[in-house]
């Protein structure tokens, strides 16, 4: 296996640059604005409130309402604003990650609106949105067991690489692995794969990006404890 850098300078496990914003959306009730690398997402939470109609409620938790969309001018051809059925799964997948992090069992009867607007796209938008829709519900102020964090790890041009942008994405061999997991448990939230690969190098690709979510899960940590201090840093 080939150990060349990448077409931006990268090393094969590096992650693209991360920046995270908490609370820029002062509509909603919790909000984070993530960039990593060229990809610029804004996730909001609003809730938990009635749910309309009242149907669809659950009177045992509530229904978690994830919407992953991309912006018109996310990628460089007019994307449609009218959601596809891509959009649809991902939504579906990625709520359904999310919930296993918010104890909605406290919230019977309710919805948690969870929105995720693309701006830019460069691959690996939906592992950025569901990192940012964690935040956001952390920074609503939501009971949660975790965190969740996500990267995608994989393979492009012979080389096992963590975190693809759109180029590394679009190489003829690349393997993309989307995973979330809530952390700290380290528990697989969402797991999903394109490409042809044995068993041997899903593995490894596997290995690579639970390491990425693990620096992932710390950043996290960062932004939330930089907005939100402990008492004891507090006190100092
Ligand atoms: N993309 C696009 N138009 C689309 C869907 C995707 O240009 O309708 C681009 C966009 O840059 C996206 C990338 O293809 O980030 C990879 O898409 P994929 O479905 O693999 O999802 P992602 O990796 O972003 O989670």
């Amino acid at each position: 296996m080939s150990e060349e850098k990448r077409h931006d300078g990268r090393k094969p496990n590096d992650l693209r640059p991360i920046e995270i914003k908490l609370g820029v959306n002062k509509n909603a009730d919790g909000s984070c604005l993530l960039t990593w690398g060229k990809n610029v997402v804004l996730a909001t939470v609003h809730g938990p409130k009635q749910m309309f109609p009242k149907h669809l409620s659950n009177p045992s938790k509530a229904v978690i309402d994830y919407k992953y969309r991309m912006a018109c001018i996310s990628t460089p051809e007019r994307k449609s604003p009218v959601p596809g059925k891509r959009d649809k799964e991902i939504s579906l997948v990625s709520g359904n990650a999310l919930e296993s992090a918010i104890m909605v069992e406290q919230f019977p009867n309710t919805v948690i609106e969870i929105n995720t607007l693309i701006f830019t796209a460069d691959a690996g938008t939906r592992v950025a949105a569901l990192t940012a829709a964690s935040l956001a519900a952390a920074d609503a102020g939501l009971p949660m067991k975790g965190l969740i964090s996500s990267v995608a790890g994989g393979r492009s041009n012979k080389q096992l690489v963590l975190d693809l942008d759109k180029q590394e994405e679009d190489a003829p061999d690349a393997v993309d692995l989307a995973c979330a997991m809530l952390m700290p448990q380290k528990e697989i939230a969402l797991l999903q794969m394109d490409g042809f690969v044995d068993i041997k190098e899903t593995k490894e690709i596997l290995k690579n990006t639970v390491k990425g979510i693990e620096t992932v899960y710390d950043m996290q940590k960062k932004a939330l404890i930089e907005k939100y201090p402990l008492e004891g840093e507090i006190n100092e």
